[in-house]
């Protein structure tokens, strides 16, 4: 397999075939994008994933558990041993489950396949999110203030250290991950017991109990810059995402380009993400998250993976994401340079997910009817289809649409079309949420809070 390696990337020819270490849309998404560079693709899956049409259309496909994620997703050794028994050269992590498992990827790599990703050691650092906050500041990328490393365990210099940040502050887990693992803060008096029950989260989810502490910014838009960085120190930016609409921190409509931002701050954050991959020899694909407010970027994470919001900036620049991460893997060249980079129009994502749109409780089941949308400028990254059961152990998220247009204005109506015409039965989902925000006269305006959502739906309660 060692050899294997080699001789892949001494050729500088591509992989014969890559295991995807994933499931849902992204293992579709990987699946075609293997297709179309010629490569053979196995697929594993755990029990409950048995029947997905993906696993159908692989090459080859391997259960390797039961379905709990630990079992099966999250189980390194069943997926190493079925990347052997498969005779795979590389290995896609997609994203969630092991894509950001610094000792996954070592595994991967020690036992003679390709990580799909950055080094270990760099997801290593990024994933740590004081450490990462720490590379970035000496690479010159602003970030949230905030406690400047880890919190002590003494508690009077935790009420010194949230005193100078200034209240309301937020207390985050260095592990966290999937927007958990948070706690805003208002009062002196709230402060050392939210330490203390961020820390017993954070340890049980994460297995690592170190917090810290960063102003709680009050009307920020979340912000996000893609890279791509390959092996021989070429490094692009593919332009920002606003991915402001939130609920519990977690995404669920995203856009590119962001609305109405100072052009030049952009210009210049995203010259300095580009420097920084520079420095910390950064390799593939990967995301810099920042909160955006009053004309000023903050840095708050990065995500050393694909994202799945990668598709509203495929649909504006024309690059295929996925593709590219394989290529870097593989030991080739970025094929073109900054300059070459041009977007084009308008693109927006409706995340669909499984879960009833008042109650947010996730809703499992049997899709009885399923008619994805269509037309000019509409993409449907789904792995759904007629008669599919969703299964009630993994993320509510069942598909994504994308719109683009040659404006946002057209985006969105394009959006609003395909969502009308898009039906999903047997299930509950998130598309009449989708459908209320698509009219909403302050989304349509452009440029909303991350705290937007989250307010609108305090107050609809509120006057119900
Ligand atoms: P995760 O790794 O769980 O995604 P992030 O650090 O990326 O966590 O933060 C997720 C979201 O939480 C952000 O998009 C934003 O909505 C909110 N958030 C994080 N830090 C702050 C902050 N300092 N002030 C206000 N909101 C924040």
């Amino acid at each position: 397999m060692v050899l294997a390696k080699a001789a892949v990337k001494g050729a500088d020819k591509l992989f014969d075939k890559i295991l995807i270490a994933n499931r849902g849309e992204i293992a579709l998404r990987i699946q075609r994008a293997c297709r179309e560079l010629g490569i053979k693709t196995v697929v594993v899956h755990s029990e409950a994933d048995h029947d997905a049409k993906y696993v159908r259309l692989a090459d080859e496909s391997v259960c390797i558990g039961p379905p709990a994620s630990a079992q099966s997703y999250l189980h390194v050794p069943a997926i190493i041993a079925a990347a052997e028994v498969t005779d795979a050269q590389a290995i896609h992590p997609g994203y969630g489950f092991l894509s950001e498992n610094a000792d996954f990827a070592d595994k991967v790599e020690k036992s003679g396949f390709v990580f799909i990703g950055p080094r270990a050691e760099t997801i290593r650092l990024m994933g740590d999110k004081v450490s990462a906050k720490a590379a970035m500041t000496k690479a010159g990328v602003p970030c949230v203030p905030g406690s400047d490393g880890a919190l002590p365990e003494d508690a009077k210099e935790i009420v010194r250290m949230a005193r100078a940040v200034g209240y309301p502050i937020i207390v985050k887990a260095a592990g966290g991950g999937g927007g958990r693992g948070m706690r805003v803060v208002h009062t002196e008096a709230a402060l050392l017991p939210a330490v203390t029950l961020t820390r017993g989260e954070a340890k049980a989810a994460f297995g690592n109990a170190t917090v810290y502490l960063e102003k709680y910014l009050t009307h920020p838009r979340h912000i996000e810059i893609q890279v791509l960085a390959d092996e021989h120190k070429n490094v692009v930016h593919l332009y920002e995402r606003d991915c402001s609409m939130q609920r519990r921190h977690q995404k669920i409509i995203e856009e590119a380009p962001a609305t109405g931002v100072n052009q030049r701050a952009l210009t210049r954050i995203s010259e300095r993400c580009v420097d920084a991959c520079k420095r910390i020899g950064y390799r593939g694909a990967g995301t810099f998250e920042f909160l955006y407010e009053n004309d000023e970027f903050f840095f708050i994470e990065m995500n050393t993976r694909v994202q799945v919001e990668h598709a509203v900036t495929e649909a504006i620049t024309g690059i295929d994401i996925v593709q590219q991460q394989i290529l870097i893997a593989a030991g080739r060249k970025l094929a073109f340079r900054q300059r070459d980079v041009v977007r084009r129009g308008h693109a927006i994502e409706c995340r669909i997910n499984a879960e009833d749109p008042t109650s947010f409780l996730p809703s499992p089941g049997r899709i009885t009817s399923w008619h994805p949308p269509g037309g000019p400028g509409i993409r449907v990254d789904s792995h759904a289809y007629q008669n599919y059961f969703v299964p009630p152990h993994y993320d509510s998220m069942i598909g994504k649409v994308i719109a683009c247009g040659d404006s946002r204005e057209q985006a969105i109506a394009r959006m609003r079309i395909a969502l009308s015409e898009m039906v999903v039965e047997g299930i509950r989902t998130n598309i009449p949420l989708h459908q209320e925000l698509l009219l909403d006269e302050k989304f349509l305006r452009g440029g909303t809070s991350i705290h937007y959502l989250e307010e609108r739906m305090a107050k609809r309660k509120g006057s119900g």
